[in-house]
């Protein structure tokens, strides 16, 4: 065995290792004969995914992809049958077609996906035909079907696969076909699954306002393959058996409903756009970009000049860089992702008095984006202004309640000002919505032995101690 297989298959046991340990601390999941899970059940599952979600390296971790992602997978949901289902959108970096559906409404998106998609309309599709397998509780019912053990480290299991997929050397490795394909292959969906996702998928896409051809149109795409994707077959395919039958069912549901011209949206170009920026080395992004907008080979020119733009920044190309952004600013919609990236230059510029007026103009545009709001937090860190980036977080932080790292941006200014309490209950409520209870409890109690806090400050802290710890216990309780 070489030695990169070695390496990589003891880091898929520590996953499962450490998956097997967090797996351990779950609650008691109750009756396994049962055919359905219930909400309490997938939730845990969810949460648990979620935890290793927060902290793994194959997660995309840019937070315009996955709002856009996310802000796309909440308007079909809004369209579906189970408007109150909790779903939770992330990116993969992994360059195969595939997206997956795990129990609690928790949904993996490829990179590979949203590149290989020809229209809006087809990722869409994806989407609603995911959404559908959770609202209908196809992979909830297979699990609980399944044995204890599997049903117990279920959540390892899929996040041991999640990793195995993002690792393109495990895709030809025989690690991959043996144990975790073995274990795929007991989860995969039945032809009646199928079905039924299609057809909630059809109709998320129609009331959504999406173009219900991008279904049969996807499928076209996954048979063709896709030059941005790797692999012959798209992992897609092996969990949902595309079969003569589905296309066939597919093609005729689409017949039968209205016809409708469906744009793409700026984002959806732009998005992507980002994506092939970094997907190489900065100077090979750059010749394709540039080889695009001379042979007029692209679908929407601002998105290809914006790539290019993105891939100048990667390089430091700033004279360049400047003229991008200045035919953006004559020729694309005002976009936040543009203003956005424009004031990234400024910081890479080592510029910080146009970086600062850049994000606050541009935030006074697009007062809730979290990409403007995180840069201008962490520009206000990196020139040492902790009172400006904290009163910037917290004048923003009542729309993002769940988000962890405003917490931890608030964290690391605390720390900049010495102020112990403040910094231990800021890292204690990240933890909090990483889905680790045991590391917020860690940091709470921290905070509440600091001893530079006011009475006010020390009772918040410990009464949300309590609480913290209160759940724990909750949580190993069991629950039914
Ligand atoms: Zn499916």
């Amino acid at each position: 065995m070489n030695l990169k297989l070695t390496i990589i298959i003891l880091a898929i046991a520590s996953v499962l290792h450490v998956s097997y340990v967090s797996a351990n601390e779950l609650p008691d999941l109750g009756d396994v004969s049962a055919t359905v899970m219930s909400p309490l059940q997938e939730q845990a599952i969810a949460e648990q995914i979620l935890r290793e979600v927060a902290v793994s390296d194959d997660v995309l971790n840019d937070v315009e992809v996955t709002d856009y992602l996310q802000a796309l997978g909440a308007r079909l949901v809004a369209n579906g049958p189970e408007k109150q289902q909790k779903f939770n959108f992330f990116v993969v970096q992994d360059r195969s077609i595939n997206a997956f559906a795990m129990p609690g409404g928790v949904i993996g998106v490829h990179t590979g996906l949203m590149l290989g998609a020809n229209s809006e309309s087809e990722l869409a599709s994806v989407l609603g035909h995911e959404i559908g397998h959770v609202t209908q509780r196809h992979l909830a019912r297979m699990l609980a079907s399944q044995k204890t053990d599997t049903l117990k480290n279920i959540a390892g299991i899929a996040l041991a696969l999640l990793m195995a997929r993002a690792n393109p050397q495990l895709a030809s490795g025989a690690f991959t076909t043996v144990s975790a394909i073995g274990v795929q292959s007991q989860l995969d969906y039945t032809r009646e699954h199928e079905r039924e996702a299609d057809r909630i998928g059809l109709q998320i896409l129609d009331s959504g306002g999406f173009d219900v051809r991008g279904m049969p149109s996807f499928f076209n795409t996954l048979q063709r393959g896709s030059r941005f994707a790797e692999g012959s077959t798209p992992s897609f395919l092996r969990t949902h058996p595309l079969t003569t039958e589905r296309i066939a069912d597919v093609t005729n549901r689409v017949e039968q409903m209205p016809y409708r011209q469906v744009t793409d949206s700026i984002e959806f170009h732009l998005v992507r756009a980002k994506l092939r920026a970094t997907y190489t080395t900065p100077e090979a992004a750059i010749g394709v970009f540039e080889q695009n907008i001379r042979e007029h080979r692209y679908s929407n020119e601002a998105a290809e000049h914006y790539g290019l733009a993105v891939a100048l920044l990667r390089k430091g190309a700033f004279p360049q860089l400047e003229k991008e952004l200045a035919w953006l600013k004559k020729n694309a919609p005002q976009h936040a992702m543009i203003e956005s990236l424009s004031a990234r230059m400024e910081v890479a510029r080592n510029n910080p008095q146009s970086a600062a007026a850049k994000y606050a103009s541009a935030l006074a545009r697009y007062p809730d984006n979290r990409a403007l709001i995180y840069g201008y937090a962490e520009h206000f860190l990196a020139i040492k202004q902790p009172d400006n980036a904290i009163r910037l977080v917290l004048s923003k932080q009542a729309r993002y309640v769940d988000d962890a790292y405003f917490y931890d941006l608030l964290a690391k200014a605390y720390t900049m000002q010495n102020k112990v309490l403040l910094s231990h209950q800021a890292q204690g409520e990240a933890y909090y919505r990483k889905y680790d209870l045991a590391r917020a409890i860690e940091q709470m109690d921290l905070a509440a032995k600091a001893n530079d806090g006011d009475f006010y400050q020390i009772s918040i802290v410990e009464a949300r101690l309590k609480q913290l710890r209160q759940m724990q216990g909750d949580d190993k309780k069991p629950k039914s």
